[in-house]
């Protein structure tokens, strides 16, 4: 099955995928909103890169556009998805057997040309030759080296590649990895995303932080200016999230106005200084109003920072972010606190 069956989650992307359409001059076919449907809920890879291009150039989707990307990405059946995905892994899997199988013949040729100097060694010598025996034994570790190097390049761009075929494995059985008002992963997609991550151990020792993000009395701001602007200023929080993120820092939208961020290759006095740049970037801004040209200024959010912990997974991380973010709340809000400190 294609589609998830959650009534409420289903009624809000109808909602939003409403919107959509109506920002574009396409015809309210059942085509155009399967298309949005898949592109909101990120179910569908290939579509979301494919509408990603196209609406980063600012052009309005019109009726043979939606007609096309329905035609070439969501009319095709999951079974074909599934086939692509099989081929994929089966040519990943090959390559990785032939990575390891050039290293493995270079191990054993090393092991047997140590073996061969072991030997010459219980010998007698000249300076000369063993001079010679050592340069020999230097320029074969060096190879060795040089091949177990490479092996390493290429298994850390497989690993890449892993993650992206599990994400888009996770897509295709029609759970929602991103979240549809945003565009930011949602809890699942975060969860997906992240979890090869922690089996990591030298991305780990890299340094890994997580950000625990809540707009500051988020209710208050519903209740003056109306749950349609309190929607444009969770969309604005996760933009800003996105633009002061590197590529492989994950954003997700965990629920209602709470955001977490995940930092690999960052310490916690890194993870910190990102922190109060979001948190100064949206102190500073000012969000129009739905209804009229006002622009509201005063949003603020609190952040908990938190570093991963040996033997500690995500849940562990976000435990300790989260506290963090509690200690922010009653210190105040508006400000980063990290976890311990
Ligand atoms: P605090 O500073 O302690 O975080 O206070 P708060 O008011 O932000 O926290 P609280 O958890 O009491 O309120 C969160 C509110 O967020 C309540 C809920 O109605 C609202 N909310 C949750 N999801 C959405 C959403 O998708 N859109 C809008 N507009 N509001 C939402
Ligand atoms: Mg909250
Ligand atoms: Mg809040």
């Amino acid at each position: 099955m294609k589609y998830s069956r959650e009534r409420a989650a289903s009624a809000e992307i109808l909602r939003l995928a409403l919107q959509k359409m109506a920002s574009h001059p396409a015809a309210f076919t059942p085509p155009n909103y399967a298309v949005w449907y898949d592109y909101l809920t990120g179910i569908n890879p290939a579509l979301s890169e494919a509408m990603n291009n196209r609406l980063s150039s600012d052009t309005k989707l019109d009726d043979d556009t939606i007609e096309k990307f329905y035609a070439q990405y969501v009319s095709e059946s999951g079974a074909d998805v599934q086939q692509v995905l099989r081929k994929d892994i089966k040519q990943l899997l090959s390559k990785l057997a032939g990575f390891t199988a050039e290293t493995d013949r270079q191990a054993l040729h090393f092991g047997s040309s140590l073996q061969t100097y072991g030997d010459a060694l219980k010998g007698s010598l000249g300076t000369e030759e063993l001079d010679s025996l050592i340069n020999t034994m230097a320029d074969d570790t060096d190879k060795m080296r040089g091949s177990m190097q490479q092996l390493q390049a290429q298994l850390e761009a497989s690993k890449q590649q892993v993650e992206k075929l599990n994400q888009e494995l996770e897509s295709a059985r029609g759970e929602a990895v991103t979240d549809p008002l945003t565009g930011v992963l949602n809890r699942r997609g975060f969860e997906i995303r992240t979890q090869a991550l922690f089996a990591d151990e030298i991305a780990i020792a890299k340094g890994l932080c997580l950000l625990m993000i809540d707009i500051d009395h988020f209710k208050k701001i519903n209740d003056t200016y109306g749950h349609l602007f309190g929607d444009k200023v969770i969309s604005a929080v996760a933009n800003t999230l996105k633009s002061k993120v590197k590529g492989q820092d994950a954003v997700a939208r965990l629920g209602g106005e709470e955001f977490a961020v995940l930092l690999p290759e960052t310490n916690l006095a890194g993870a910190l200084v990102v922190a109060e740049h979001i948190r100064q970037s949206i102190e500073s801004g000012k969000i129009r109003r739905v209804d009229g040209n006002d622009q509201i200024g005063g949003i603020t959010i609190s952040i908990g920072v938190a570093a991963h912990a040996k033997g500690g997974g995500l849940v562990e991380l976000m435990n300790r972010a989260d506290k963090a973010l509690y200690v922010s709340k009653q210190s105040g809000r508006n400000r980063a606190t990290v976890f311990g400190q």
